[in-house]
Protein backbone atom coordinates (compact mmCIF):
# COMPACT_ATOMS: atom_id res chain seq x y z
CA UNK A 1 0.00 0.00 0.00
CA UNK A 2 2.72 2.33 1.24
CA UNK A 3 4.51 2.23 -2.40
CA UNK A 4 0.86 3.34 -4.14
CA UNK A 5 0.52 5.94 -2.08
CA UNK A 6 3.75 7.47 -2.39
CA UNK A 7 3.08 7.05 -6.06
CA UNK A 8 0.44 8.91 -5.83
CA UNK A 9 1.80 11.22 -4.02
CA UNK A 10 4.51 12.04 -6.74
CA UNK A 11 2.08 12.52 -9.36
CA UNK A 12 -0.04 15.28 -7.16
CA UNK A 13 3.01 16.68 -5.49
CA UNK A 14 3.76 19.87 -8.23
CA UNK A 15 0.33 20.91 -8.08
CA UNK A 16 0.00 20.81 -4.20
CA UNK A 17 3.58 22.87 -4.44
CA UNK A 18 2.31 25.46 -7.10
CA UNK A 19 -1.11 25.90 -4.55
CA UNK A 20 1.29 26.52 -1.27
CA UNK A 21 3.11 28.74 -3.13
CA UNK A 22 0.15 30.31 -4.74
CA UNK A 23 -1.14 31.12 -1.40
CA UNK A 24 1.90 31.84 -0.14
CA UNK A 25 2.10 34.66 -2.42
CA UNK A 26 -1.29 35.79 -2.17
CA UNK A 27 -1.72 36.22 1.70
CA UNK A 28 -5.37 37.01 2.84
CA UNK A 29 -6.42 37.59 6.38
CA UNK A 30 -8.84 35.33 8.37
CA UNK A 31 -12.67 35.73 6.87
CA UNK A 32 -10.84 37.22 4.03
CA UNK A 33 -9.01 33.95 2.63
CA UNK A 34 -11.38 34.64 -1.06
CA UNK A 35 -8.33 33.38 -3.61
CA UNK A 36 -6.93 30.53 -1.07
CA UNK A 37 -10.27 29.05 -0.69
CA UNK A 38 -10.90 29.10 -4.37
CA UNK A 39 -7.52 27.47 -5.53
CA UNK A 40 -8.51 24.89 -2.59
CA UNK A 41 -12.57 24.66 -4.05
CA UNK A 42 -10.95 24.13 -8.18
CA UNK A 43 -8.24 21.34 -7.43
CA UNK A 44 -10.45 20.01 -5.15
CA UNK A 45 -13.79 19.58 -7.89
CA UNK A 46 -10.37 18.97 -10.09
CA UNK A 47 -9.99 15.52 -8.27
CA UNK A 48 -13.63 14.73 -8.51
CA UNK A 49 -14.66 16.12 -5.10
CA UNK A 50 -18.52 17.28 -4.33
CA UNK A 51 -17.41 20.89 -2.84
CA UNK A 52 -20.30 22.94 -0.86
CA UNK A 53 -19.34 26.31 -0.92
CA UNK A 54 -19.75 29.11 1.53
CA UNK A 55 -20.14 26.02 4.25
CA UNK A 56 -22.26 26.32 7.07
CA UNK A 57 -23.02 30.42 6.15
CA UNK A 58 -18.83 31.39 6.17
CA UNK A 59 -17.74 32.72 3.05
CA UNK A 60 -14.71 31.47 2.81
CA UNK A 61 -15.28 27.57 4.05
CA UNK A 62 -16.19 24.60 2.34
CA UNK A 63 -16.89 21.26 3.02
CA UNK A 64 -15.36 18.71 -0.04
CA UNK A 65 -16.53 15.53 0.00
CA UNK A 66 -15.97 11.78 -1.91
CA UNK A 67 -18.19 8.82 -0.84
CA UNK A 68 -16.94 5.20 -1.59
CA UNK A 69 -19.92 2.90 -2.86
CA UNK A 70 -18.70 0.74 0.33
CA UNK A 71 -19.89 1.74 3.42
CA UNK A 72 -17.15 2.55 6.14
CA UNK A 73 -15.77 5.20 8.50
CA UNK A 74 -15.48 9.25 7.44
CA UNK A 75 -12.35 10.71 7.71
CA UNK A 76 -11.99 14.47 7.46
CA UNK A 77 -8.92 16.75 7.00
CA UNK A 78 -8.77 19.95 8.08
CA UNK A 79 -7.20 23.11 5.22
CA UNK A 80 -6.18 26.36 6.92
CA UNK A 81 -4.94 29.19 4.48
CA UNK A 82 -5.35 32.73 6.97
CA UNK A 83 -2.31 34.69 7.31
CA UNK A 84 -1.22 37.03 9.57
CA UNK A 85 -1.07 40.91 8.91
CA UNK A 86 2.36 42.36 7.87
CA UNK A 87 3.84 38.77 8.28
CA UNK A 88 1.66 37.02 5.58
CA UNK A 89 2.35 33.15 5.76
CA UNK A 90 4.06 33.26 8.93
CA UNK A 91 2.26 30.16 10.70
CA UNK A 92 2.77 28.30 7.29
CA UNK A 93 -1.00 27.77 6.66
CA UNK A 94 -0.39 27.78 3.23
CA UNK A 95 1.36 24.44 3.20
CA UNK A 96 -0.67 23.44 6.04
CA UNK A 97 -3.86 23.50 3.72
CA UNK A 98 -1.94 21.87 0.66
CA UNK A 99 -0.76 19.26 2.87
CA UNK A 100 -4.55 18.79 4.03
CA UNK A 101 -6.16 18.93 0.76
CA UNK A 102 -3.36 16.38 -0.92
CA UNK A 103 -4.09 13.88 1.39
CA UNK A 104 -8.06 14.12 0.99
CA UNK A 105 -6.82 13.99 -2.51
CA UNK A 106 -4.70 11.04 -2.04
CA UNK A 107 -7.15 9.12 0.12
CA UNK A 108 -9.79 9.58 -2.48
CA UNK A 109 -7.98 7.48 -4.68
CA UNK A 110 -8.39 4.46 -2.75
CA UNK A 111 -11.78 4.47 -0.86
CA UNK A 112 -13.56 3.11 -4.17
CA UNK A 113 -11.87 0.14 -3.48
CA UNK A 114 -11.63 0.20 0.67
CA UNK A 115 -14.96 2.02 1.45
CA UNK A 116 -15.94 5.00 3.30
CA UNK A 117 -15.64 8.48 2.32
CA UNK A 118 -13.58 11.58 2.45
CA UNK A 119 -14.09 15.16 3.80
CA UNK A 120 -11.66 18.31 3.39
CA UNK A 121 -13.06 21.07 5.53
CA UNK A 122 -11.44 24.61 4.63
CA UNK A 123 -11.30 26.08 8.20
CA UNK A 124 -10.64 29.84 8.13
CA UNK A 125 -9.41 32.44 10.59
CA UNK A 126 -7.27 29.73 12.75
CA UNK A 127 -5.03 32.96 13.67
CA UNK A 128 -8.18 34.90 14.57
CA UNK A 129 -11.76 33.87 15.98
CA UNK A 130 -11.25 30.14 14.50
CA UNK A 131 -13.86 29.24 12.19
CA UNK A 132 -13.49 25.47 13.67
CA UNK A 133 -15.34 26.59 16.52
CA UNK A 134 -18.57 27.69 15.42
CA UNK A 135 -18.17 24.51 12.76
CA UNK A 136 -17.82 22.17 15.76
CA UNK A 137 -20.68 23.63 17.97
CA UNK A 138 -22.91 24.05 14.78
CA UNK A 139 -22.06 20.13 14.00
CA UNK A 140 -20.09 19.95 10.98
CA UNK A 141 -18.29 17.06 12.63
CA UNK A 142 -21.22 14.92 13.99
CA UNK A 143 -20.66 12.36 10.89
CA UNK A 144 -17.15 12.32 11.09
CA UNK A 145 -15.33 9.66 12.67
CA UNK A 146 -11.69 11.14 12.86
CA UNK A 147 -9.96 14.24 12.25
CA UNK A 148 -6.80 15.02 11.42
CA UNK A 149 -4.91 18.02 10.52
CA UNK A 150 -0.98 18.51 10.40
CA UNK A 151 1.03 21.48 11.22
CA UNK A 152 4.57 22.93 9.67
CA UNK A 153 6.88 23.26 11.93
CA UNK A 154 11.11 22.82 12.43
CA UNK A 155 10.66 19.67 13.54
CA UNK A 156 8.38 16.61 13.22
CA UNK A 157 6.36 16.53 16.95
CA UNK A 158 3.69 14.24 18.23
CA UNK A 159 0.28 16.04 18.29
CA UNK A 160 -0.18 17.48 21.99
CA UNK A 161 -2.15 19.70 24.27
CA UNK A 162 -3.16 23.34 23.76
CA UNK A 163 -5.15 25.33 26.76
CA UNK A 164 -8.85 25.91 26.69
CA UNK A 165 -9.43 29.75 26.59
CA UNK A 166 -11.76 32.35 27.20
CA UNK A 167 -11.79 36.10 26.26
CA UNK A 168 -13.51 37.80 28.91
CA UNK A 169 -13.87 41.38 28.73
CA UNK A 170 -14.94 43.88 31.55
CA UNK A 171 -17.14 47.10 31.11
CA UNK A 172 -16.88 49.38 34.03
CA UNK A 173 -19.55 51.99 34.48
CA UNK A 174 -19.00 55.14 36.69
CA UNK A 175 -19.78 58.37 36.27
CA UNK A 176 -17.81 61.86 35.40
CA UNK A 177 -17.19 64.67 37.07
CA UNK A 178 -14.12 67.05 37.13
CA UNK A 179 -11.13 65.60 38.59
CA UNK A 180 -10.05 68.80 40.82
CA UNK A 181 -12.82 70.75 40.96
CA UNK A 182 -15.38 68.05 42.32
CA UNK A 183 -13.98 64.36 42.02
CA UNK A 184 -16.48 63.45 45.22
CA UNK A 185 -19.17 63.55 42.49
CA UNK A 186 -17.46 61.57 40.01
CA UNK A 187 -17.23 57.57 39.64
CA UNK A 188 -13.66 56.59 38.66
CA UNK A 189 -14.46 53.43 36.25
CA UNK A 190 -10.89 53.13 35.40
CA UNK A 191 -10.17 52.76 39.45
CA UNK A 192 -12.61 49.32 39.31
CA UNK A 193 -10.28 48.12 36.23
CA UNK A 194 -7.09 48.47 37.82
CA UNK A 195 -8.40 46.81 41.05
CA UNK A 196 -9.37 44.23 38.73
CA UNK A 197 -5.73 43.60 37.25
CA UNK A 198 -4.91 43.96 40.99
CA UNK A 199 -7.13 41.01 42.51
CA UNK A 200 -6.50 38.88 39.77
CA UNK A 201 -2.69 39.34 40.29
CA UNK A 202 -3.00 38.53 44.21
CA UNK A 203 -4.79 35.43 43.21
CA UNK A 204 -2.42 34.70 40.79
CA UNK A 205 0.22 32.55 43.19
CA UNK A 206 -3.30 30.02 43.74
CA UNK A 207 -3.58 29.35 40.25
CA UNK A 208 -3.27 25.66 38.93
CA UNK A 209 0.42 25.85 37.33
CA UNK A 210 -0.58 25.82 33.94
CA UNK A 211 -3.35 28.78 33.69
CA UNK A 212 -2.33 31.70 32.23
CA UNK A 213 -4.25 35.09 32.61
CA UNK A 214 -3.65 37.82 30.57
CA UNK A 215 -5.05 41.25 29.90
CA UNK A 216 -4.81 45.03 29.09
CA UNK A 217 -7.17 47.92 29.33
CA UNK A 218 -8.61 49.29 25.77
CA UNK A 219 -10.67 51.99 27.28
CA UNK A 220 -9.25 53.86 30.43
CA UNK A 221 -10.62 57.57 30.37
CA UNK A 222 -11.16 60.38 27.94
CA UNK A 223 -9.05 63.13 29.47
CA UNK A 224 -6.88 63.07 33.03
CA UNK A 225 -9.31 65.86 34.23
CA UNK A 226 -12.08 63.77 33.86
CA UNK A 227 -12.88 61.20 35.97
CA UNK A 228 -13.13 58.32 33.87
CA UNK A 229 -16.69 57.54 33.58
CA UNK A 230 -16.19 54.13 31.49
CA UNK A 231 -13.34 51.84 31.39
CA UNK A 232 -12.91 48.60 29.86
CA UNK A 233 -10.50 45.69 30.17
CA UNK A 234 -9.92 42.64 27.97
CA UNK A 235 -8.81 39.35 29.28
CA UNK A 236 -7.53 35.84 28.01
CA UNK A 237 -7.97 33.32 30.59
CA UNK A 238 -6.27 29.77 29.51
CA UNK A 239 -6.12 26.29 31.51
CA UNK A 240 -5.25 22.82 31.09
CA UNK A 241 -8.53 21.42 30.94
CA UNK A 242 -12.25 22.89 30.43
CA UNK A 243 -13.57 22.29 33.73
CA UNK A 244 -10.32 24.02 35.24
CA UNK A 245 -11.06 26.83 32.94
CA UNK A 246 -14.46 27.34 33.93
CA UNK A 247 -13.87 27.51 37.52
CA UNK A 248 -11.11 29.84 36.77
CA UNK A 249 -12.93 32.18 34.53
CA UNK A 250 -15.49 32.46 38.04
CA UNK A 251 -12.82 33.72 40.26
CA UNK A 252 -11.57 36.28 37.25
CA UNK A 253 -15.34 37.65 37.45
CA UNK A 254 -15.49 38.06 40.70
CA UNK A 255 -11.73 40.00 40.46
CA UNK A 256 -14.09 42.04 38.50
CA UNK A 257 -17.19 42.34 40.56
CA UNK A 258 -15.10 43.26 43.74
CA UNK A 259 -13.27 46.00 41.84
CA UNK A 260 -16.70 47.39 40.49
CA UNK A 261 -17.99 46.74 43.93
CA UNK A 262 -15.63 49.05 45.87
CA UNK A 263 -15.57 51.42 42.92
CA UNK A 264 -19.09 51.95 43.15
CA UNK A 265 -19.34 51.22 39.02
CA UNK A 266 -21.56 49.23 37.03
CA UNK A 267 -20.10 45.99 35.44
CA UNK A 268 -20.60 44.23 32.24
CA UNK A 269 -18.82 40.94 31.68
CA UNK A 270 -19.13 39.46 28.20
CA UNK A 271 -17.22 37.63 25.28
CA UNK A 272 -14.67 39.63 22.81
CA UNK A 273 -14.11 36.72 21.13
CA UNK A 274 -15.02 32.77 20.82
CA UNK A 275 -13.80 30.29 23.48
CA UNK A 276 -11.37 28.21 22.72
CA UNK A 277 -11.55 24.45 24.42
CA UNK A 278 -8.40 22.72 24.62
CA UNK A 279 -7.11 20.14 22.47
CA UNK A 280 -7.35 16.13 23.59
CA UNK A 281 -5.04 14.26 21.49
CA UNK A 282 -6.86 10.68 20.28
CA UNK A 283 -3.43 8.65 21.55
CA UNK A 284 -4.93 5.79 19.33
CA UNK A 285 -4.34 7.86 16.62
CA UNK A 286 -1.70 9.39 17.25
CA UNK A 287 0.36 6.41 17.74
CA UNK A 288 -0.70 5.14 14.31
CA UNK A 289 0.53 8.65 12.75
CA UNK A 290 3.87 8.25 13.99
CA UNK A 291 4.40 4.68 13.28
CA UNK A 292 3.52 5.42 9.14
CA UNK A 293 5.26 9.05 9.49
CA UNK A 294 8.39 6.13 10.61
CA UNK A 295 7.22 4.33 7.57
CA UNK A 296 7.92 6.86 5.37
CA UNK A 297 11.28 7.44 6.18
CA UNK A 298 10.99 9.92 8.80
CA UNK A 299 13.56 8.97 11.56
CA UNK A 300 13.01 11.13 14.38
CA UNK A 301 9.87 12.48 16.18
CA UNK A 302 9.90 14.67 18.73
CA UNK A 303 7.76 14.54 21.79
CA UNK A 304 4.61 17.07 22.00
CA UNK A 305 5.36 20.55 22.74
CA UNK A 306 4.71 21.95 25.29
CA UNK A 307 2.10 24.36 24.48
CA UNK A 308 0.70 27.69 26.64
CA UNK A 309 -1.24 28.55 23.31
CA UNK A 310 -4.90 27.75 22.13
CA UNK A 311 -6.05 26.29 18.86
CA UNK A 312 -9.56 26.41 17.22
CA UNK A 313 -8.64 22.25 16.59
CA UNK A 314 -9.09 21.95 20.67
CA UNK A 315 -12.80 22.39 20.13
CA UNK A 316 -13.18 19.76 17.18
CA UNK A 317 -11.41 17.49 19.14
CA UNK A 318 -14.06 17.95 22.21
CA UNK A 319 -16.17 16.28 19.82
CA UNK A 320 -14.64 14.08 17.40
CA UNK A 321 -11.12 11.84 17.94
CA UNK A 322 -8.75 14.44 16.60
CA UNK A 323 -4.70 14.91 16.13
CA UNK A 324 -2.91 17.64 15.81
CA UNK A 325 0.98 17.17 15.00
CA UNK A 326 3.80 19.29 13.59
CA UNK A 327 5.75 18.10 10.27
CA UNK A 328 9.36 19.77 9.81
CA UNK A 329 9.47 21.81 7.12
CA UNK A 330 13.24 22.79 8.20
CA UNK A 331 16.96 21.13 9.43
CA UNK A 332 17.35 24.67 10.89
CA UNK A 333 15.15 26.22 13.98
CA UNK A 334 12.42 28.38 13.06
CA UNK A 335 10.48 30.77 15.01
CA UNK A 336 6.45 30.68 13.76
CA UNK A 337 5.02 34.22 13.14
CA UNK A 338 8.04 35.12 11.33
CA UNK A 339 8.88 36.02 7.97
CA UNK A 340 11.66 33.73 7.84
CA UNK A 341 8.86 31.14 8.86
CA UNK A 342 6.59 32.13 6.05
CA UNK A 343 9.83 31.54 3.61
CA UNK A 344 11.39 28.05 4.94
CA UNK A 345 7.19 27.17 3.67
CA UNK A 346 9.04 27.40 0.12
CA UNK A 347 12.18 25.72 -0.01
CA UNK A 348 12.29 21.73 -1.10
CA UNK A 349 12.71 20.83 2.80
CA UNK A 350 9.22 21.84 3.44
CA UNK A 351 7.88 19.70 0.25
CA UNK A 352 9.79 16.94 1.81
CA UNK A 353 8.10 17.37 5.20
CA UNK A 354 4.85 18.21 3.35
CA UNK A 355 4.94 14.70 1.38
CA UNK A 356 5.85 12.42 4.84
CA UNK A 357 3.15 14.20 6.12
CA UNK A 358 0.90 13.41 3.25
CA UNK A 359 1.76 9.89 3.20
CA UNK A 360 1.04 9.44 7.26
CA UNK A 361 -2.18 10.85 7.05
CA UNK A 362 -2.74 8.73 4.25
CA UNK A 363 -1.56 5.55 5.44
CA UNK A 364 -3.19 6.35 8.70
CA UNK A 365 -6.94 6.84 7.23
CA UNK A 366 -6.40 3.76 5.26
CA UNK A 367 -5.68 1.65 8.58
CA UNK A 368 -9.01 3.19 10.35
CA UNK A 369 -11.18 1.91 6.86
CA UNK A 370 -9.84 -1.14 7.20
CA UNK A 371 -8.99 -2.28 10.56
CA UNK A 372 -12.62 -1.87 12.73
CA UNK A 373 -10.99 -3.06 16.19
CA UNK A 374 -8.26 -0.32 15.81
CA UNK A 375 -11.63 2.54 14.85
CA UNK A 376 -13.36 0.89 17.94
CA UNK A 377 -10.13 1.54 20.37
CA UNK A 378 -9.90 5.19 19.23
CA UNK A 379 -14.24 5.83 20.05
CA UNK A 380 -13.62 3.86 23.04
CA UNK A 381 -10.55 6.42 24.42
CA UNK A 382 -12.48 9.12 22.72
CA UNK A 383 -15.40 8.45 25.20
CA UNK A 384 -13.47 7.59 28.24
CA UNK A 385 -10.57 10.35 28.25
CA UNK A 386 -10.94 13.43 31.07
CA UNK A 387 -11.62 16.53 28.87
ZN1 LIG B 1 -0.28 30.84 14.10
ZN1 LIG C 1 -0.85 27.95 12.68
Amino acid sequence: MIEKVKAQIEKLQVELIELSKYILENPELGYEETKACRAHIDILKKYGFIVGEEYMGIKTAFRAEVVSDKKGPTIAYLSEYDALPGIGHGCGHNILGATSTGAGIILSKFIEKIGGKVVVIGTPAEETSGAKVEMAKNGAFNDVDIVMVAHPADKHFKSGNSLAMQAIQFDFKGKPAHAAMCPEKGINALDAAINTFNNINSLREHFQIDAKVHGIITDGGKAANIVPDFATAQFYVRAATKTYLEELVEKVKNCARGASLAAGTQLEISHYEASFENLVTNQHLLMKYCEKLKDMGVEKIFEARESYGSLDAGNVSHVCPTIHPYFSISDKPLIAHTKEFAEATNKPLAYEGMKNAIGALVLTAIDVIEDRSFLHAIHEEFIVVEK
